[in-house]
């Protein structure tokens, strides 16, 4: 890997996200949900969800409000390979309100997570209950520091999927339109004056 490395940030610009079934997002408070910032506690395990939906809107990525979970479609991500899924996601299985599971759709988390940062209209704390970092920002989109080298895909804070440059050009972006696609370079410092953030 060379230093000043590009990256791609694939998220989902929906209006029409998801909702867990109540029972589903019970339990969840009671064990892999963080209720301090409402996401998924820094444990690194699979999660399955049960929507309310039949089928997420405007593929190949959606997400569950209120709990801080991505879905995507398997035949989108499928084109990244197993090897590098298996590596560097956490795949957990998407079920309907029937129960069953829902057709090419799954939930993912990365075994590592990078904030997505920008330069103005900041805001920023630590969470009191997990420690994570509750970030939000605009402006032109960087990450900061370079992320892990021992991996090619993340899970960004924005519940999309970060990707490195040369395994970006292996997927089909153009048979998804609902896509939403910002590159990501790795400044020498961060633009937002919080430091590090690690
Ligand atoms: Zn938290």
């Amino acid at each position: 890997m060379t230093k000043g490395e590009t990256y791609y940030h694939l998220y989902s610009a929906t209006m029409d996200p998801c909702s867990m079934v109540n029972d589903e997002y019970e339990k969840a408070r009671l064990t892999w949900l963080c209720v301090g910032c409402m996401t998924p506690k820094n444990i690194a395990v699979p999660i399955d969800a049960q929507i309310e939906e039949k089928l997420p809107a405007d593929p190949p990525l959606n997400f569950i409000n209120g709990c801080g979970l991505g879905l995507v479609r398997a035949s989108f991500l499928a084109a990244l390979g197993p090897a590098v899924i298996s590596r560097d996601l956490l795949i957990g299985r998407l079920l309907g309100p029937d129960g069953a599971l829902v057709d090419d759709w799954v939930t993912f988390r990365g075994r590592y997570r990078v904030l997505v940062r920008g330069s103005k209209n900041i805001s920023y704390r630590r969470c009191t209950d997990c420690g994570r970092h509750v970030y939000f920002a605009m402006g032109k989109r960087y990450l900061y520091p370079q992320p892990p080298d021992d991996a090619e895909v993340f899970e960004s804070d924005l519940l999309g999927l970060v990707v490195r440059g040369d395994v970006f050009s292996r997927l089909a972006l153009a048979t998804w339109p609902k896509i939403q696609l910002d590159k990501l370079g790795v400044p020498t410092a961060p633009k937002d004056s919080l430091g590090p953030l690690l």
